[in-house]
């Protein structure tokens, strides 16, 4: 392609929209145009990226026995309602683009497609015979991004891979997923990134696994915690680890004390000259399920410890049937002005103790009539411990459970592993910490939209069994981008091999020269017949800024024919090292042939 009959336009300046380097490589190299909040343009070079990072994913799918597919964007309601999910995107969630059509029929724009999938599973799917299948496409998404940024990174109309397994059971399922997480670590690795697998939080769906993969940037909006044995990788989100030990608490003898001004643990832990570790926190949550129902929920955590609320969160769908409710739309720790709802008057936020009454909560159909108690593992071998006595500036010390309080009977793991804990897999590990892109994410999701939707197939037996499934996405626009933020410099985009838009770039310094001229266009052709794909910059521009075009842009090889002409010569430099050599104009295409293939990491 030559550059003077592209639409080919890059900026001077950083675009004031980008905060990261990425974002700002792309908008100023001319790749990616804003046309809205989270919705951009792929301008030629990039729809040329994203097709090669399409071509590997499709590759290593189709190696791993997936069907290539596409599934309508624009999604009844009535499907979304059979899964119970449409409440949550639209409302709880609001992720979905919901629309009426001129019948009055409500639609939704897919963001994700199980829903569409098991439909037609359901209607084709008979026998056991036809089983496993797996079936992927590569489709624009539509999600209502509450903060859409960083260009393609979160955007509200991007590009995905999404498969769908179909499995006898979950024995079938463990084999796809195990396929699907080699042709994962293939399809990344050939894009030239870097990449961590981790375990990932799996919803509230329970049991199922599932990973994520990580390109490892400093940019990355996830936080991923590992150990350095390799033994162990997970998003925040999910990870466990070993508490500290506990420190004995110095106040043996039950009393309530005035502690006046102490309504955060580090104050009181000063006042009392107490460790944290001897503190029973009660953190109170505000959660809305989906049958109308508020509840208020009390959570007892360890002083040091914070509360991963991804993890609560999965506990309270868990208890979601207690609510008469499948699922939860909304969940916030109340400030005074949310209690006025539900509390028939204010409370000592602060110093609220374990056994806060249950008649502090109006009575109303729409209000739970008992809090909601759960305890994190951590409050529940602390003796003598330290908590609110529900009476601003006051605290309890010297107290015991069973004695001084009721111990819930709801114990589970609430607590956010942090940098520094040790590793459950091995104490001498200690957790550090990482930022990551979600570039992919693999699950097994086992029977939720089978059984809800009804996609039954006759076993062996000729029993009728739900089919067990799993999903398999792939961020296909942002993992363009995760790959220029592992990979640029201060002049630009520097693109691995395989996914620049064009291998090399033919520069011509001076277009007066005609020697200059000829030498480049056979260049040119003489490279695009040997399947090297190539550009030539002949527009009518300095040579310098053509050179900074080129880097910028960071097509891997340039070529350049300038002086050494004359010695039958081109210059050649290579975008990642810059390092520049002289190469015989005979000998370009092999050279570059072989450059390129080492650049490439195997299929
Ligand atoms: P995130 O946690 O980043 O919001 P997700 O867990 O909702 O993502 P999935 O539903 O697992 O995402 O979607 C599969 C893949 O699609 C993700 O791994 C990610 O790479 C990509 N993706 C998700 N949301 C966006 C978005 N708004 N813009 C660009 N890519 C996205
Ligand atoms: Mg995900």
């Amino acid at each position: 392609m030559r550059l003077s009959q592209q639409l080919f336009v890059t900026l001077r300046e950083d675009p004031a929209e980008a905060e990261i380097p990425s974002h700002k490589c792309l908008v100023r190299a001319g790749y990616i145009r804003r046309i809205g909040s989270g919705i951009y343009a792929y301008l030629p070079l990039m729809w040329r990226v994203l097709q090669k990072v399409s071509q590997i994913v499709r590759e290593e799918m189709n190696k791993a026995g997936a069907q290539e597919c596409l599934l309508p964007q624009l999604q009844p309601a009535e499907l979304w309602q059979e899964s119970g999910r449409w409440d949550t995107y639209t409302k709880a969630e609001g992720i979905m683009f919901a629309l009426t059509d001129r019948q009055k029929r409500e639609l939704g724009l897919g963001p994700t497609h199980e829903e569409v999938i098991t439909a037609v599973a359901r209607d084709l799917i008979r026998s056991y015979r036809q089983l496993p299948v797996n079936l992927y496409q590569i489709q624009t998404k539509f999600r209502d991004e509450i903060r859409p940024r960083f260009g393609l990174m979160r955007g509200r109309e991007f590009i995905m891979k999404d498969a769908y397994s179909f499995n006898l059971d979950e024995e079938c399922l463990k084999k796809t997923y195990q396929a699907m997480d080699i042709a994962y670590r293939n399809i990344f690795r050939r894009c030239g990134l870097a990449f961590r697998a981790v375990e990932a939080d799996s919803g509230a769906i329970g049991g199922s696994a599932s990973q994520e993969f990580m390109v490892l940037a400093d940019a990355g909006e996830d936080e991923v915690l590992f150990t350095a044995d390799e033994k162990y990788a997970a998003n925040v989100e999910k990870a466990v680890s070993l508490p500290a030990d506990k420190v004995a608490s110095p106040l043996k003898k039950l009393a309530k004390k005035e502690t006046p001004n102490t309504n955060t643990i580090e104050s009181l832990a000063k006042f009392l000259d107490c460790s944290a570790t001897a503190i029973v926190k009660n953190v109170l949550y505000e959660v809305v399920y989906d049958s109308g129902i508020t509840v208020l929920v009390l959570l007892h955590i360890r002083g040091d410890q914070e509360v991963n609320e991804v993890k609560l969160q999965n506990e309270l769908v868990r208890q979601a049937s207690r609510y008469n409710a499948k699922t939860i739309l909304a969940l916030k720790i109340p400030d005074a002005a949310a209690q006025q709802k539900w509390a028939t008057k204010p409370l000592p936020l602060g110093y609220i103790a374990p056994d806060l009454e249950d008649n502090l909560l109006k009575k109303a159909s729409d209000i739970a009539p008992k809090f909601l108690r759960i305890a994190d593992h951590t409050v529940t071998d602390l003796e003598n411990f330290i908590t609110g006595a529900n009476e601003t500036g006051f605290h309890v010390v010297g107290a015991n459970w069973g004695k001084d309080f009721i111990l819930p009977e709801l114990i589970v793991d609430l607590r956010k592993a942090q940098v520094g804990d040790r590793a459950i897999h091995d104490p001498n590990q200690t957790l550090q910490s990482a930022r990551g892109i979600e570039v992919g994410h693999i699950f097994q999701l086992g029977y939720k939209y089978s059984q809800a939707m009804n996609a039954f197939y006759t076993n062996e037996a000729g029993e009728s069994t739900p089919i067990c499934m799993g999903c398999y996405g792939i961020g296909v626009s942002r993992l363009a981008q995760a790959a220029v933020e592992q990979s640029y410099d201060k002049d630009g985009i520097i693109w691995p091999v395989a996914i620049a838009p064009y291998q090399a770039i033919v520069v011509i310094p001076n277009l007066a020269d005609p020697d200059q001229v000829k030498t480049a266009e056979s260049l040119y052709n003489e490279l695009n017949q040997a399947g090297i794909e190539t550009l030539l910059d002949d527009r009518d521009e300095r040579a310098g800024v053509k050179f900074k075009d080129a880097d910028l842009i960071g097509i891997p090889y340039r070529i350049v024919t300038g002086k050494s002409l004359k010695s039958g010569k081109v210059e050649l430099v290579e975008r990642a090292s810059k390092k520049a050599s002289e190469v015989a104009i005979n000998e370009v295409v092999s050279y570059l042939k072989t450059a390129i293939s080492k650049g490439k990491a195997s299929d």
